[in-house]
């Protein structure tokens, strides 16, 4: 009777969850007495806690959480105890335990379990006696229902765990406890349980053996306690049964009689008059289900003619009308010398795990419905590596099943992967596979098209609850977009790169505090020196480089500067000069600025450095020439300045004239006066004296100036002219216009006097259109005019505003003018045979014109 109980309270306390552990059920019985629901064992109390918190003790619940998640992640069984808090407000120990149910491929589906209260309080069985809704229930319960106080309290483990034992194993077992009886003895009884039911019978100690087979006859025969059997077996969970060898129904629970609405005539009323051993169906196959009916006679009819034990599933047909999945187990008895004398049975009530079992099948679907519509490629294998599955998506991109990309001999073929890159997937592969580690590769896989698109795959073992690797799951993303896009990067990058590596410049970066982190090859070479090359020098970078590379003498500088961008984030630029690798230091501009991101802030600063060296130079050149030219100036200035000279020169002379005729005359005089005459000729020779010494005087200032004829090509002096002003006409934003004539050959002139004419009147062009808004353009056009070439250089400036004193000597409009200028250009000119003249312009400006003459061919 207690093992009855004992069963039915296990049978009573089952759950199951889905694979996340979400309850779909669990017994009303269990619930009832933990006082709970579904909604609330399933809701979330905070982040990190279950709605079953609220019925576990709270010093239990961590552990039995932890336990708990423990075995969701690992798949191993779940096995705890802990105090449940029960309907009634008091603590008990319960033993709560479960394992998951898996589908083909290994995957758990759901978990399903048990809770055993360990204490078998007797509140149990009052609990049951008014809650459950029990045909027997108008019997005194404690009559029918003795709780676990009935058992000596040293017996009551054994009783428990033969109970437990036979549910979860499925093996009957036989033991023996002692009751407790009216009056307040102990009395040893044997109880036989088996999953679903269990039965007690008293035996006498003397006679009750271990080695001695139990059976039900005997147990049946016990005077007294025959009664008592019956009472047990009424009180099954689900219906118990039997029948005698024929398969005639001898005996069925009032329980499962009201609840098929069948009597025990009703089960073996032969449906068409022939026996049920000879093929014939009986009464209560009227009762299950037509696909059921058939099968189940069947295979009870074997069971009965070759005495193996029956074990079916069929759905029953309740009083209500409807369907309810049943197990049918049955085994038969047999009395002393082994002949069947009948059988029994029970047919326990399965349609919630069948529908459980319904419900997780169709979350299996929704799961695989899940994987084949996810827009990824997902397989998997089993641990060595042999493919077990890809998914839809899979076969639809690559175009390969699960044969295609299996090899002979049953291990993965790769198929799939770019010729090129299998060597290399297949090798990450097996030492993912052989070490455990996860597998992550990266190759082109094959499209259904043909193509091959870059793809990155990875695959996580799968281990079970001890950590061995059960399966290999491995998805693959199409990466192609990714790899292509990164590929052009590169491709611009290296673009870029080359550009920089062949301007005609030496270029370098450096780090906002001015760390150099990039110098082009041409730098590199220009410097002979590497990054790397000035570290360990106990200085920055910065530091060591400036002091390798830079002339000493613009070291300071060149670091102030530097230090002043830095700090200003303001462009740098200068020039000094540079030590070339062969230790030659050259003139080098450079010119270094912010690289800003989008806030502002500078992220490198970029720089630049120009050889400047050649410029450099022609500038010398250039001073020189305008040396050169100065001189020239001076000397013409002297040329005509020896004009007015020769003024001077005249004057001794005249005297001279005066006193060589009174000398004559005071000679030719009657009597000569030899005295007056010897002091007229003093005055001369001292006059004569004094005109030789201007002579020598101008003639030393003309020394310079050797009149030397010997160019004939005007248009190179015209040009030279005009490279020397050309810095100055960039200043003042002036344009310069040159049109010749070409061919033009001049009878010989002195080139330095030329240009510098030509120099005087563009200058003086300039000067004019200094104030001028704009159209600043100086024309110079040479051509020729018959046997003269005519050489006019034009302005847009204000116009000539004395035209008549403009050549004198000494006259100027300009502060800082000498005067000298067209008067000098004028006699030099005039000397070479030209002619110098100005002229209006309309509406503006003035041109200046002078001549010179052609080299007109003598005729032979
Ligand atoms: P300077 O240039 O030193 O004044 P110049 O003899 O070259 O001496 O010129 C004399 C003067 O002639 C100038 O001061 C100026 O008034 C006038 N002049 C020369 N060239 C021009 C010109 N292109 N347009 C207007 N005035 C000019």
């Amino acid at each position: 009777m207690q093992a009855a109980k004992v069963v039915e309270r296990i049978t009573g306390n089952a759950w199951a969850t889905d694979a996340d552990g979400n309850f779909i059920y669990v017994t009303p019985a269990a619930l009832a007495f933990f006082g709970t629901s579904l909604e609330s064992l399933n809701s979330q109390l905070d982040e990190n806690t279950l709605g079953w918190r609220r019925v576990i003790h709270p010093e239990d619940y961590d552990a039995a959480a932890a336990a708990w998640r423990r075995c969701m992640q690992t798949g191993g069984h779940y096995n705890v105890e802990h105090r449940m808090l029960r309907a009634t407000g008091s603590y008990g120990w319960a033993r709560s335990t479960g394992q998951p149910i898996r589908d083909g491929a290994g995957t758990i589906t759901g978990w399903y379990g048990t809770v055993i209260d360990m204490a078998l309080p007797p509140q149990m069985g009052e609990y049951r006696a008014e809650d459950i809704d029990d045909p027997l229930a108008d019997r005194p319960a404690r009559d029918v229902l003795q709780s676990m106080d009935a058992v000596h309290p040293h017996d009551r483990p054994t009783v428990e765990q033969a109970a437990a034992r036979a549910f979860f194993h499925g093996i009957p077992q036989v033991s023996s406890y002692r009751q407790l009886q009216a009056d307040g003895s102990y009395r040893w009884v044997e109880f036989r349980v088996e999953p679903g039911y269990g039965i007690s019978v008293h035996v006498d100690p003397a006679v009750a053996r271990q080695d001695e087979p139990w059976t039900m006859a005997s147990s049946f025969g016990e005077t007294g306690d025959a009664v008592q059997a019956a009472l047990a077996i009424e009180k099954l969970y689900g219906g118990a049964w039997a029948i005698d060898a024929t398969g005639q129904f001898t005996y069925a629970t009032p329980t499962a009689q009201t609840s098929i609405a069948m009597t025990l005539e009703d089960l073996n009323v032969l449906l068409d008059g022939k026996p049920f051993l000879e093929g014939g169906r009986q009464g209560w196959q009227r009762g299950t289900h037509p696909d059921d009916s058939e099968r189940a006679g069947e295979t009870l009819r074997r069971a009965l003619k070759t005495g193996e034990h029956w074990n079916f599933e069929y759905r029953v047909l309740r009083a209500n009308g409807a369907y309810v999945w049943h197990r049918a187990a049955a085994r038969p008895t047999r009395d002393e010398q082994g002949r069947i004398i009948g059988w029994y049975g029970t047919a326990l009530d399965i349609d919630v795990y069948k529908r459980t079992e319904a419900a997780l099948r169709e979350r299996e679907r929704q799961l695989q419905q899940l994987i084949d519509t996810v827009p990824a490629l997902i397989w998997s294998t089993m641990a060595d590596g042999t493919p077990a599955y890809v998914n839809k998506p899979f076969t639809e991109v690559t175009g390969a099943t699960i044969e295609d990309i299996t090899a002979p001999d049953g291990s993965a073929s790769l198929g799939v992967v770019h010729p090129e890159d299998r060597v290399a997937a297949r090798e990450a592969f097996l030492h993912s596979v052989t070490t455990g580690v996860p597998y992550i590769q990266r190759y082109r896989q094959h499209r259904a098209g043909g193509s091959y698109r870059w793809t990155e795959t990875r695959a996580e073992p799968l281990r079970d609850e001890v950590g061995t690797i059960v399966q290999w799951y491995g998805v693959s993303s199409d990466i192609h977009d990714l790899i292509t896009t990164q590929e052009a990067l590169r491709e611009s990058e290296r673009h870029l790169q080359q550009l920089v590596e062949t301007l005609p410049a030496l270029i370098y970066c450096s780090l906002p505090d001015g760390k150099p982190i990039y110098r082009s090859q041409r730098l590199r070479q220009y410097l002979g020196l590497n990054l790397e090359d000035t570290d360990g020098l106990g200085k920055s970078r910065l530091d060591g480089t400036l002091d390798t590379v830079i002339h000493p003498d613009d070291l300071a500088v060149v670091k102030e500067r530097y230090a002043h961008s830095l700090a200003t984030g303001e462009p740098y630029a200068l020039r000094h000069r540079l030590r070339r690798f062969d230790g030659v230091y050259r003139w080098v501009e450079t010119r270094a600025s912010a690289m800003r991101n989008g806030d502002g802030e500078i992220v490198q600063w970029n720089g630049i450095c120009l050889d400047i060296e050649d410029q450099v130079h022609a500038q010398d050149e250039l001073s020189r020439a305008q040396e050169n030219l100065a001189r020239a100036n001076q000397a013409a200035s002297l040329a005509e300045l020896s004009a007015s000279i020769a003024h001077e020169v005249n004057q001794p002379l005249s005297a001279v004239m005066n006193y060589s005729s009174a000398c004559q005359r005071w000679l030719t005089a009657e009597p000569p006066n030899i005295e007056r005459a010897q002091k007229t000729l003093e005055r001369i020779v001292h006059s004569a004296n004094s005109a030789a010494e201007v002579v020598s005087r101008i003639r030393a200032l003309f020394r310079q100036s050797t009149d030397k004829r010997d160019s004939v090509e005007l248009g190179a002096a015209v040009r030279e002219a005009r490279d020397l002003l050309a810095e100055e006409a960039g200043r003042q934003r002036i344009r310069m216009d040159i049109e010749g004539e070409s061919g033009l050959r001049l009878v010989p002139f002195d080139r330095v006097q030329i240009q510098q004419v030509l120099v005087n009147l563009m200058r003086n062009g300039m000067d004019a259109m200094a104030s001028a808004p704009n159209d600043r353009v100086l024309h110079i056009r040479a051509f020729r005019a018959g046997d003269m070439v005519r050489i006019e250089v034009r302005d847009k400036g204000r116009g000539v505003q004395f035209p008549d004193k403009i050549f004198e000597p000494f006259f100027t409009t300009k502060d800082q003018g000498m005067g000298m200028g067209l008067a000098i250009s004028r006699s030099i000119v005039e000397s070479h045979g030209g002619q110098l003249w100005a002229e209006k312009n309309e509406p503006c400006g003035a041109t200046f014109v002078f001549t010179l003459p052609l080299d007109v061919p003598k005729m032979p």
